[in-house]
């Protein structure tokens, strides 16, 4: 590629990213929970960078019911109640409208695994809108007319979707190219690789008699680099030799 080329690719490429920046609507019937969590630190930057644009959306404002109702008692019995039909799958078409590409996903702890690798897929979607369940969850209809995919963030039960939600919507939004200062410092964090990251130090290099390894303030970047390396697959033997298997496999 002549440099000229390489410029016009570099001005598409970087006009295509500020086109296709990544939303993310979040269905909840506490959208207050979300305030905190995206208008501070990182996910605010994001934001204001306009790499990422959330927006969070009060389920019951879909409801057809005079109450504003959103839950029922379950068919067949039962302790509890269930998300109703109609305010989730109203909601997610008005939101979704004629949008091409977008990936609705249920939080549900009977879902998938999340993972830095299906962080990193979603990063590269162009929309995605994320339903907080309630309750003892949504009435299985919903998923069959418009949930692509559900996504539990471990093997426990908690209240509701909403904090799930924020554990994807960080974990995701960090990936997205521009939002952390050094990109460079992505590649050697833990599960890249299938690798945890190695320790770090930071100063004083002597705290309470502990000192930091003589390496790390020798200057020699290979060594350095070397170093590191060695102590991620030695942490992640410790630690996880699950990843290492996978590694290999
Ligand atoms: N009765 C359900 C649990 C409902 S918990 C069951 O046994 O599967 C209520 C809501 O919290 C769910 O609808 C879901 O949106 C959310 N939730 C709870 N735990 C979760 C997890 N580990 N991952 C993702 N979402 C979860």
């Amino acid at each position: 590629m002549q440099l000229r080329e390489v410029k016009l690719f570099k001005f598409l490429f970087y006009g295509i990213n500020i086109s296709s920046m990544l939303r993310i609507d979040i269905i909840t019937i506490f959208p207050a929970m979300f305030d905190p969590v995206l208008n501070e630190s990182i996910m605010k930057r994001a934001q204001a960078k306009k790499c990422v644009d959330f927006r969070v959306h009060d389920l019951r404002e879909y409801s057809n019911d005079s109450h504003r109702k959103v839950d029922d008692r379950p068919f067949g019995g039962g302790p509890g109640m269930v998300m109703t039909a109609q305010p989730l799958v109203d909601a997610v078409k008005k939101i979704k409208g004629r949008r091409k590409g977008v990936k609705v996903i249920y939080m549900c702890p009977g879902g998938v695994t999340f993972s830095q690798a299906i962080a990193r897929h979603l990063s590269r979607e162009k929309g995605l809108i994320l339903i907080c369940g309630h309750y003892e969850g949504i009435d299985e209809r919903v998923r069959e007319l418009v949930v692509d995919t559900s996504i539990s963030i471990g093997d426990y039960v908690l209240t509701g979707g909403e904090l799930p939600a924020m554990v994807v919507v960080d974990a995701v939004t960090r990936l997205i190219p521009g939002v952390l200062g050094r990109e460079a410092s992505l590649d050697d964090e833990s599960f890249e690789n299938n690798l945890l990251e190695y320790p770090q130090y930071t100063r004083p290099a002597d705290f309470c008699g502990k000192k930091i390894p003589l390496v790390l303030s020798s200057g020699n970047h290979l060594a350095i680099k070397n170093w590191r390396n060695a102590q991620a697959v030695a942490r992640t033997q410790k630690f996880r030799p699950d990843l290492l298997k996978e590694k290999k496999g």
